[in-house]
């Protein structure tokens, strides 16, 4: 017997495990680590015998909870290079401020220095006070040329990177608790992207964790390297396949033979258009590498899909642009103009609360 069991699915965070009687394994960790923990618990998946933690893509609802779910149980991480590379430039450390807060901070730590006497050691020219009395910042030429490269063009942010990690203040909210788990003076603890075991795969080649089968897929998404997964055990087949623009031909080989199926249906297309989100918002989620709508998801079904999977869970379901009802009726109604699918039990994920598990 093989278990599925879906922690959560959505915009806040996925998590979904999937278990034998020999092994177990986490699909994403995109809640906190708390939360996975408790939730597992909750559906009586034992955190203390995770096996591994595969991770389809870098967002942070599919790896908010990575890093300390990995140290605390010790638990080997599987991603693409590409994953893991764009997972480690997102959780290290950043501070993100106005181009006035930043020239306040340089004032400060200038003005601190010159008490101090240390600041402008190497470059006598540096801040030395005008004329008026008004302190000159040292570096304004950085900070022009910083904020001319900030990311997202923006005119009034800058992004700084810091290679001390001194600026406490300034760290992440996704990482409260990693100051329990490593003792401060080892170097993991200055490494917040430091994981104790990760292993590389690469979308299309297969391998085994334990008694299952993992194949990943590329899928099509605004991310690094990203992948749906095959899994195989006890000869069934489950697929995961959310966060992705549209069924590609490769996702839609993947998707044949399935007994359980985990796929997305982000959104409604007429509420995604009107609702609060910015258009360029609504662009990137309608483009080929967003994610897939009621429609998308409707039309596959009721044209293509083979029919064999006892479970349809509808996933990702977006709390803006989608509601429950109109996922299920789409899904449903394309799935009951097909005679002989009625095995197909429709179900839907949610965000806020797992959902039962499934044994197969
Ligand atoms: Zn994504
Ligand atoms: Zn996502």
């Amino acid at each position: 017997m093989v278990r599925v069991t879906v922690l959560g699915s959505g915009s806040k965070g996925n998590c979904t495990v999937v278990s034998t009687s020999r092994t177990r394994i986490v699909l994403d960790a995109g809640f906190s680590c708390r939360e996975i923990v408790k939730r597992m618990r909750f559906s009586g998946e034992d955190p203390e015998k995770l096996d591994a933690v595969l991770i389809t893509h870098e967002h942070q609802d599919h790896v908010q909870g990575l890093s300390v779910l990995a140290r605390r149980w010790n638990v080997p991480v599987y991603a693409t290079q590409a994953t893991h590379a764009a997972w480690k430039a997102w959780i290290t450390p950043r501070t993100t401020m106005s181009l006035n807060q930043w020239l306040e901070l340089r004032r400060q730590q200038y003005a601190e220095s010159m008490k101090s006497g240390v600041y402008g050691e190497n470059d006598p020219a540096a801040g030395l006070p005008a004329s008026d009395g008004s302190v000159e910042i040292p570096s304004l030429a950085a900070a022009t040329e910083t904020l001319s490269q900030a990311e997202h063009g923006s005119s009034e942010t800058i992004t700084a990177q810091h290679a001390d990690h001194g600026h406490s203040n300034h760290e992440p909210e996704e990482l409260p608790d990693l100051e329990e788990l490593i003792p401060s003076d080892t170097p993991a603890a200055a490494d917040p992207a430091y994981l104790p075991c990760v292993e590389h795969f690469r979308a299309g080649i297969a391998f085994d964790i334990g008694d299952i089968h993992v194949t990943p897929f590329t899928i099509p998404h605004d991310a690094a390297d990203p992948v749906g997964f095959v899994v195989q055990a006890e000869g069934m087949k489950i697929v995961l396949a959310t966060d992705l623009g549209y069924l590609a031909p490769n996702v839609r080989m993947h998707l044949r033979g399935a007994d359980l199926l985990i796929i997305e249906s982000n959104h409604d297309v007429e509420m995604l258009r009107d609702g609060p989100y910015p258009w360029i918002v609504k662009q990137r989620v309608l483009s080929r590498v967003g994610h897939l709508s009621n429609d998308s998801l409707g039309e596959y079904l009721a044209s293509e899909y083979d029919g064999g999977a006892r479970y349809v869970i509808l996933a990702h379901i977006s709390e803006s642009n989608n509601l429950p009802a109109l996922a299920r009726s789409c899904a449903e109604r394309a799935l009951e103009g097909r005679m002989g699918l009625l095995a197909n039990r429709v179900l839907l994920a949610a965000q806020n609360e797992p959902l039962e598990s499934i044994d197969l």
